[in-house]
């Protein structure tokens, strides 16, 4: 076990502390008092990379934990350094930020993992949610694991997982796939390819082609139900379940279609 992990498993157990004292209360007991101790105080360990959600909306879903974790590494690589400068500003992050986007990708990984050679502690955050999920933290993730350092996941926000839980659709087994490509051939042969699983479908999907997606999904399936989530934790949030062409036909009968949307396909019911 390396140093990190050993510091980890012992602040993991000095964490659970607290709640021990709610065991065996009863439905009578008084409430427990608030919990003082700090819960997040997760030591940060040298040489390692740590994956931090950031929220996808709302900056209130941004976790203590990732917050005391962004204040105490030695940098974060942000994928657009602009939207983490905000985040920075309002938790007062004084932490360097970097950049790290996919045009950036093979020049930024040896940068980084020069820094985890030299015992640094290093934060990679996306624009929005959990790194690494639809963005181009990946390769990033297997080189640091390939060259043996420790890779430290801080959860917290993913549009896909959001919008699932709140659609309504079954969740009993459920299929992400990232953003549908953009091209129509491509999409219903990728579509058709699913269409059997007893899963839900979950995409990411631009603005400007979710009219089109949800017209071919609707001719595609039906008498499928899907949902969509546009602008999770934000002021417009909504949230829409219903059969896809209904879905395709609100769309489409929208002056104008704005915000960040995942669409859910259900399964065939059987
Ligand atoms: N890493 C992120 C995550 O964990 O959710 C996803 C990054 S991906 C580049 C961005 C896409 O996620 C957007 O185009 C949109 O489809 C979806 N997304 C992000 N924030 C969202 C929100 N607040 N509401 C709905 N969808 C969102």
């Amino acid at each position: 076990m390396t140093a990190g992990a050993a510091d980890r498993q012992a602040a993991q157990a000095g964490e659970c502390a607290p709640e021990t004292g709610l065991a065996g209360a009863g439905a009578d007991a008084p409430r427990a008092a608030p919990v003082t101790a700090p819960v997040t105080a997760t030591p940060i360990a040298p040489a390692t990379l740590y994956l931090v959600a950031t929220p996808i909306g709302n900056l209130g879903d941004l976790s203590p934990r990732a917050r005391d974790t962004l204040a105490a590494v030695d940098v974060m690589y942000a994928e657009d350094t602009r939207v983490t400068r905000k985040l920075s500003a309002r938790f007062q992050l004084t932490t360097p930020l970097r950049r790290f986007d996919a045009a950036t990708t093979a020049r930024k990984i040896p940068e980084i993992l020069a820094r985890l050679d030299a015992g640094e502690a290093v934060a990679l955050v996306s624009d929005a949610g959990t790194p690494g999920i639809s963005d181009p933290g990946t390769p990033l993730v297997a080189a640091a694991r390939d060259a043996g350092y420790d890779v430290v996941p801080v959860p917290g926000p993913s549009a896909a997982v959001a919008a699932l839980s709140v659609s309504g659709l079954p969740t009993h087994a459920y299929y992400f796939g990232g953003f549908l490509p953009r091209k129509a051939g491509k999409r219903e042969r990728l579509l058709t390819a699913l269409g059997e699983l007893d899963a839900t479908l979950v995409f990411y999907e631009s603005p400007y082609r979710v009219v089109a997606s949800f017209q071919q999904l609707a001719q595609l399936w039906p008498t499928r139900m899907g949902a969509f989530a546009r602008e999770l934790t934000k002021l417009h949030e909504e949230i829409v379940r219903a059969p896809l062409p209904e879905l395709a036909a609100d769309l489409a009968a929208r002056p104008s279609i704005r915000g960040e949307f995942v669409i859910l396909i259900a399964p065939e019911p059987h």
